[in-house]
């Protein structure tokens, strides 16, 4: 049985530690986890049951839940080579998604040649079965979600070492109020307006300064800027989300991002001194940023719109399936 897992002010806790392990090393030589005394038990965390599941549930496509707290039926792998993409940190098996996600990915790796980009190297999607993670990330739990790394993809097939150790690139400066101009380039802000002006795309997750810099310089036509939301974090990929698959009732997405830019006084309160020094603060002080950055970002970052707790409590049994059933059915 699954427990509510996560809710409000815990999601938020979370999601600032989740961040940082993201770009923790993989390992060449993967062990199964050991398996648990009594998987039965109502107390088991749903993260330690999903965590065991290598395989997918091979029923229709659905994504359960909302992207913080659900789980997905008939996941997909992105193959871990294509012609214009390469996964990363193969040994975590979290290239999986809903087929919606990996077309999306196959569509964008196809585009992004012609932007300047010469490919993907994509970070996590989901867990076979989607659901939460032990390690890193709030979200990803449906199968919607891609982390896109900010390096673009070298000139040759990476080994399985590269891609287990190699470290992404960091495009934000020290004094974390802007890019960082020995490393930043325009085919950066070329591959993420790539990804936004995909209809399929609900809303992508960066840092501050990134978006600070994709706002100085957009482009024609900025209208893609609104998906592109400041987050913490995010520095050395960017998250991409995209909408609950057409047909997928049972999957709740989150309210637009508001229509506007996002470039003005939202932005601003980013490089306050306050947020922009926040480890210094006060355990207090940081969760107060913490609820009022999830409130500038439409409570959507966590991704639990205002309302959507009861659809939370409903994610459990319907997620059932997704546990237990052996693969294969
Ligand atoms: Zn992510």
């Amino acid at each position: 049985m699954i427990r509510p897992v996560v809710t409000g002010l815990s999601v938020l806790a979370i999601a600032l530690a989740a961040e940082a392990v993201a770009q923790e090393r993989g390992t060449l030589n993967p062990q199964p986890l050991p398996p648990l005394a009594d998987p039965a038990d109502p107390n088991t965390p749903a993260k330690e049951l999903f965590a065991r599941k290598p395989e997918p549930v091979h029923l229709a496509a659905r994504a359960i839940g909302n992207y913080v707290h659900g789980c997905l039926a008939g996941a997909v792998a992105l193959p871990i080579n294509g012609k214009t993409w390469q996964v990363m940190r193969v040994s975590r098996n979290r290239n999986w998604g809903h087929p919606d996600l990996i077309r999306f990915l196959e569509r964008m790796a196809n585009k992004v040649p012609r932007v300047g980009w010469p490919g993907l190297l994509v970070g996590d999607l989901a867990q076979p079965r989607g659901g939460p993670m032990l390690t890193g990330h709030t979200s990803h739990q449906i199968g919607l979600d891609a982390d896109i790394w900010l390096t673009p993809m070298p000139d040759h097939a990476l080994s399985r070492k590269e891609r287990e150790e190699m470290s992404a690139t960091n495009v934000v400066a020290a004094d974390r109020t802007e890019v960082d101009p020995m490393v930043w380039t325009p085919a950066h802000v070329a591959v993420i307006r790539a990804a936004a002006e995909d209809p399929a795309v609900e809303r992508i997750f960066v840092n501050a300064a990134i978006k600070k810099a994709l706002c100085r310089d957009p482009g024609s036509n900025p209208a893609w800027l609104h998906k592109v939301r400041p987050w913490w974090h995010h520095d050395y990929h960017f998250h991409v989300r995209i909408h609950c698959p057409a047909g997928n009732p049972d999957c709740h997405g989150q309210p637009p991002p508001p229509p506007d830019d996002g470039c003005g006084k939202e932005l601003d309160w980013w490089f306050t001194d306050a947020v922009v020094h926040r480890r210094r603060a006060a355990p207090q002080a940081r969760a107060a940023l913490s609820a009022k950055a999830a409130d500038q970002a439409d409570r959507s970052a966590a991704g639990l719109p205002a309302g959507a707790r009861g659809a939370v409590t409903k994610t459990g049994p319907l997620c059932w399936p997704a546990i237990d059933f052996p693969s294969g059915m």
